[in-house]
């Protein structure tokens, strides 16, 4: 191919600098693009994975740099299981990664991918003209973040997106929404109440679906029941990750209905202390709309402002929808085991989700 390569990668996350690590061990030319790491650099600081050590390291080809070599390295804590990995560990970790295996990583986005006779055609952003035989798209979610309709006649300034946050101090004083019972609505949670936002979650979920502690080593008959898998316990993640293959030759209709079923929004064991007892939570609560109106505070001697409204008693609902006239984060995110009781029940309806649980019922 004239002026080409054999496979053109776009992104350098995790997947990218992976497969550009394997190429580099082969005879296949290949050219990457894209600043790495940039969606994790932009996750919000003092944050954690949710995903164990063991099942948080990038792939070369000899899996020799692994992130337990990593942090043994720099001198980092380090458990296989049961210690998070901090955001920044793994950030700084993927960069070292593309250092030594991906050197000639172009940081540069590509604008346009147009199929050709012979492969295809890429442009970047500086106006260069790639030819390619082969194209990997690794351009993870960043592209893909959504707010839902309801929202949507909120003014920008006032909405914004879990993942368009990566320090949340500005909030400091103000009183903030955040939409989702998911890994990232309670991370973002946590860090807004403790950044001194006065901070309500609102989720149609009864119950916040913590992950369990990991508890190793465990009894024989446990691991054989309840292996454990890089997407958490159990025989059906341990396939998910294991025989991946075997789960794509599965007719699409199993498949869209194990993707459907299987895991779900949940947030990390760590979570909780940031979270349970300090954040209010308005669950089993959906909601219907959001506007902005100018909120009069009805202290003793005061005047309405002119255009509010007299509030009624607030129920998780009315409080829901007044806190979603402030700044609304909607959040993101999917990827879980198994879900697990929280504790410290602050709200009614975390009570009810308690009472749900101890019935015994899934929420
Ligand atoms: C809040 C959050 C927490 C998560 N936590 C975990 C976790 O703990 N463990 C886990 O395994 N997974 C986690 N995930 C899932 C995570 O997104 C994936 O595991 C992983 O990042 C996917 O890697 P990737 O390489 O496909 O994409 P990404 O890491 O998203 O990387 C995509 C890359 O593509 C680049 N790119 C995008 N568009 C272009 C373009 N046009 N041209 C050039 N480059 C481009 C970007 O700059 C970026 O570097 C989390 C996701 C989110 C949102």
């Amino acid at each position: 191919m004239r002026n080409g390569v054999d496979v053109a990668i776009i992104g350098a996350g995790p997947y990218g600098l992976s497969l550009a690590a394997h190429l580099s061990a082969s005879k296949v030319s290949y050219r990457i693009f894209g600043v790495p790491m940039s969606s994790w650099r932009n996750m919000p600081n003092r944050t954690w994975l949710k995903s164990e050590g063991f099942a948080s390291s990038l792939f070369d080809p000899a899996s020799s740099f692994t992130l337990a070599r990593y942090c043994q390295e720099h001198s980092l804590p380090y458990a296989d299981v049961g210690i998070p990995v901090p955001i920044e560990t793994f950030v700084a970790y993927g960069i070292e990664f593309q250092q030594r295996f991906a050197p000639h990583l172009e940081e540069v986005a590509i604008t346009s991918v147009v199929p050709v006779a012979d492969g295809f055609e890429l442009t970047t952003e500086a106006g260069e003209t790639v030819h390619s035989k082969r194209v990997v798209v690794a351009a993870g979610i960043t592209h893909f973040s959504f707010i839902p309709p309801v929202l949507g006649d909120l003014p920008r300034e006032l909405v914004s997106h879990s993942a368009d946050h990566k320090d949340v101090s500005r909030f400091a004083g103000r009183r903030v929404a955040v939409i989702g019972a998911g890994a990232s609505a309670i991370d973002l949670a946590g860090l807004l109440h403790e950044a001194g936002a006065d901070t309500h979650l609102i989720a149609r979920r009864s119950a916040i679906a913590f992950h369990d502690a990991p508890i190793e080593p465990r009894p024989i008959s446990q691991r054989v029941l309840n292996p454990r898998s890089g997407l958490g316990l159990g025989w059906r993640s341990r396939l998910c990750t294991d025989a991946p293959l075997l789960f794509h030759s599965m007719p699409k209709k199993i498949r869209m209905r194990a993707v459907q079923r299987h895991l779900g929004p949940a947030p990390g064991w760590f979570a909780k202390t940031r979270f349970v007892g300090r954040v209010v939570s308005h669950l089993a609560t959906r909601m219907k709309g959001a506007m902005r109106t100018t909120v009069a505070t009805r202290t003793k001697g005061a005047t309405r402002t002119k255009g509010a409204r007299r509030m009624k008693r607030a129920t998780p609902t009315t409080r829901a929808r007044r806190t979603t006239r402030r700044a609304v984060t909607r959040t993101t995110r999917a990827a879980a085991t198994s879900p697990a009781p929280a504790s410290t029940p602050g709200t009614r309806s975390t009570r009810a989700a308690a009472a749900t649980r101890a019935a015994g019922r899934t929420p």
